[in-house]
């Protein structure tokens, strides 16, 4: 079940994806046309990319990604300010780096961190097949009163964090929920996946500017799985087993500038990290774009399902009901009239 946020002074809750869907009333300074238009930016350099690996004498498998152009196209459907970008794109680059471990077409993975109270209400993203999206819904005039680089406990005091794997051929979901702890979006996925999981995991995200000042987001993405052990029932996790100190303490020393550099293929870096390994595998790289999925119809399905009276309250003074796409801020006006049936 999702909430639709504040619809036309109408809340409710509505199962499926209607959340992405926000009004588009007057008082609603948080919503900007979307920049469909945007100019392609060439890539010249290693960007929107994600590469697998794995390191199999030490049990350690990994993802590495860097994203440029298609951050940046995500962002620019919004005006967010500099703390909120800076959230949204680590929260992207966890993202890609988790939704690209899917092994089927079609699954989907959802990132959502949400509050009650929290300066930051809502954050979602999510990945399918190479495609990117997300949003955050947040109180611009307490984001104000923080300073530059506000921690995750600051920006959504007492969060959680839902990662959502959907695999499309199976119908099967898995989510699981934790406590939204760490200074970033970084170490609440590390405790994410010792907590829900039992797999010790290391997440580092640098954030940059290429030469033309947009934004580079690279990551990095490290698990242990002793023995070979995929299963989510392990009991005996162990941080301190030897594989993983050794692995985990080589990735550590990736730096937020190497991993947001747009001259250092991906490829490079992990042949950094870990060239004394007697072996170390990658994977086919997976391109990354932005995509959305919003869709008309479905608007229309589920205002119809409002009382007329509600609808009426929804509609400006032209009686149209707009609903903007809280992931691309498409805009789909509806005349409420469309609704009201013929007389007999
Ligand atoms: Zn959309």
């Amino acid at each position: 079940m999702a909430r639709l946020s504040c619809f036309g002074g109408v809340s409710a809750y509505i199962s499926g994806n209607f959340q992405q869907y926000v009004p588009r009333a007057a008082r609603d300074t948080w919503l900007w046309p979307g920049d469909e238009n945007m100019t392609d930016i060439a890539p010249a350099t290693d960007l929107d990319r994600t590469v697998g690996f794995t390191l199999p004498e030490r049990h350690a498998r990994g993802r590495i990604v860097r994203l440029g152009p298609v951050l940046n196209q995500i962002l620019s459907a919004h005006n967010y300010p500099d703390p909120i970008e800076r959230l949204l794109s680590e929260a992207l680059t966890l993202t890609a780096l988790l939704g690209s471990t899917l092994k089927q077409e079609g699954g989907q993975m959802t990132l959502q961190a949400q509050t009650k109270g929290g300066i930051v209400s809502l954050l979602v993203c999510d990945y399918r097949n190479g495609e990117l999206r997300g949003y955050v819904q947040f109180d611009a005039e307490r984001l104000a009163q923080l300073g530059k680089n506000p921690s995750v406990y600051a920006l959504f005091n007492k969060g959680y964090l839902a990662i959502t794997f959907d695999q499309e051929a199976t119908k099967e979901r898995y989510q699981g929920i934790v406590p939204l702890d760490g200074d970033t979006i970084a170490q609440a996925a590390e405790n994410y996946f010792f907590q829900s999981e039992q797999i010790p995991s290391l997440v580092r995200i640098g954030l940059g500017r290429d030469a033309d000042g947009q934004r580079i987001a690279g990551g990095i993405f490290l698990q242990h799985l002793p023995e070979g052990e995929v299963g989510r029932e392990r009991l005996h996790a162990r941080l301190d087993h030897p594989e993983w100190e050794h692995v985990a303490a080589l990735a550590s020393t990736m730096g937020a500038d190497e991993l947001a550099d747009v001259a250092l293929p991906l490829e490079t870096l992990v042949w950094r990290l870990f060239n004394e390994e007697s072996e170390v595998r990658v994977l086919p790289g997976v391109a990354l774009s932005r995509g959305c999925r919003c869709d008309g119809e479905y608007i229309r399905q589920v205002l119809a399902k409002f009382p007329e009276a509600d609808r009426a309250t929804m509609a400006d003074e032209n009686g149209v009901i707009s609903v903007d796409c809280a992931f691309c801020s498409r805009q789909y006006p509806v005349p409420a009239a469309d609704f009201v049936s013929p007389p007999l």
